[in-house]
């Protein structure tokens, strides 16, 4: 049987369709399931291997106990939805109205897939910069969009101000941003962030911002795009208790926006996933509210693995730069010989113990000569898996 459908442009889009017309897993499946038949140190796939802080957990079995486990409103629960408006204040003196503001979502996943399904036509063009997380891809060709990049090149992995220009026109629905940017770490100046308002502006466009780790930066504070003039009445934002509180399996998202936006992207999640997580929900909530010696605590112990990471790929023979933010080093591995990164990827569970994923993941196919031999490894892992990472891929130098 021939199966046809949109998946084909989903699977094309996310750049898993091979050119036989097979479906490959995403480079984190397909990574994370390479380390396990060779027993790598997974740096691949970004979750953390600890769990987040026990009021939190607490919160969430107490929620069980206490019946919160049918479906919670599709808007998300109102404490989730309250806790979420006072974390904008208190963090950023943003004001949203947690009834018609604020939204609860299956992950930051979902956040995108309803945003970009609500709010484009066929045709539209999404910009994004590249390297893109892979969701970005297969969303907007699943809402038959047209996806422009701009690049962002080492080793600052910042957009050139002019290529940002020029690639915005009438046309552009959405301009979609990821600061704290994964895969490289990277955090946009407030002259770019400027720069992405005042084109929206002047292409009505809507700006949608994902901003997963937004409290694991590490030498300054997160600028949300949405603080900045003007900003606000056109941004769609997008967050997730995943990381600030190493839950990735809850898949506990949200997003803010002005009610005319959040209406229409709440018609699509209520056929997407209707409702989510209910008792996981008042959970997040307890630790939006965590005092801010949490919040300073994460970005601390993630900032000591980043130093690790990055002084044990430097001994390996990789070409390191620090990244300002979030869970991954970008590093180059032309020294070792790498010219094509997922071969170098597909090759390093067995070759040295560890498992990380290739840039060319993350870019279109016209642009996969640009990071032909980057590799991006995730550090929120504990203090001894890094150590035992940068033990094995020293016999990379052998
Ligand atoms: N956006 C970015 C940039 C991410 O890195 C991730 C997950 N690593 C997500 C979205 C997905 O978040 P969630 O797990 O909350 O769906
Ligand atoms: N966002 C995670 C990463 O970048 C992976 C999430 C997934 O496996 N889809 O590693």
């Amino acid at each position: 049987m021939t199966v046809h459908g949109s998946w084909t442009r989903a699977a094309e889009s996310a750049m898993l369709l091979g050119a036989d017309g097979t479906l490959s897993q995403t480079i984190f499946a397909e990574m994370t399931a390479l380390a396990s038949r060779h027993g790598a140190v997974n740096l691949g796939q970004g979750f953390p291997d600890e769990d987040g802080p026990a009021e939190v957990l607490e919160a969430a079995r107490q929620a069980i106990s206490d019946g919160v486990n049918q479906y919670p409103p599709g808007i998300g629960l109102p404490v989730l939805r309250e806790a979420i408006a006072q974390h904008q204040r208190r963090f950023y003196g943003l004001e949203v109205d947690p009834d018609t503001e604020v939204m609860v979502t299956a992950g930051a996943t979902e956040a995108i897939a309803a945003t970009i399904l609500a709010l484009t036509e066929p045709g539209d063009e999404v910009l994004t910069f590249s390297p893109f997380y892979d969701s970005y891809g297969a969303m907007i060709g699943l809402a038959r969009a047209e996806h422009r990049t701009v690049p962002l090149r080492g080793p600052h992995f910042q957009p050139d101000h002019d290529e940002l220009r020029a690639a915005v026109n009438d046309r552009t629905r959405i301009i979609l941003i990821n600061d704290p940017h994964n895969p490289t770490g990277s955090v946009f100046s407030r002259e770019t962030l400027e720069l992405v308002v005042e084109l929206a502006h002047r292409h009505d466009a809507i700006i949608m911002t994902d901003e997963v780790y937004e409290h694991l930066v590490f030498d300054a504070h997160h600028v949300p795009i949405a603080t900045l003039p003007g900003a606000a009445e056109r941004t769609v934002s997008i967050s997730s208790g995943g990381k600030t509180f190493n839950a990735t399996g809850w898949k506990v998202g949200w997003l803010t926006a002005p009610a005319q936006l959040l209406q229409p992207i709440l018609a699509v999640k209520q056929f997407l996933t209707y409702s989510n997580a209910a008792p996981f929900q008042p959970a997040i909530a307890a630790g939006l509210g965590l005092d801010d010696a949490f919040f300073a605590a994460a970005s601390a112990t993630l900032r000591r693995r980043r130093d690790a990471l990055a002084e044990g790929l430097t001994a390996a023979g990789f070409a390191v730069q620090l990244p300002a933010a979030g869970y991954f080093i970008v590093a180059d591995a032309a020294a070792l010989g790498a010219t094509d990164a997922h071969d170098f990827c597909r090759a390093l569970p067995e070759r040295a113990g560890v498992a990380a994923v290739p840039l060319t993941a993350f870019v279109h196919p016209e642009q996969r000569e640009s990071v032909a031999s980057l590799v991006r490894f995730a550090f929120c892992k504990r203090d001894e898996v890094i150590a035992e990472a940068s033990e094995r891929l020293l016999a990379l130098r052998s």
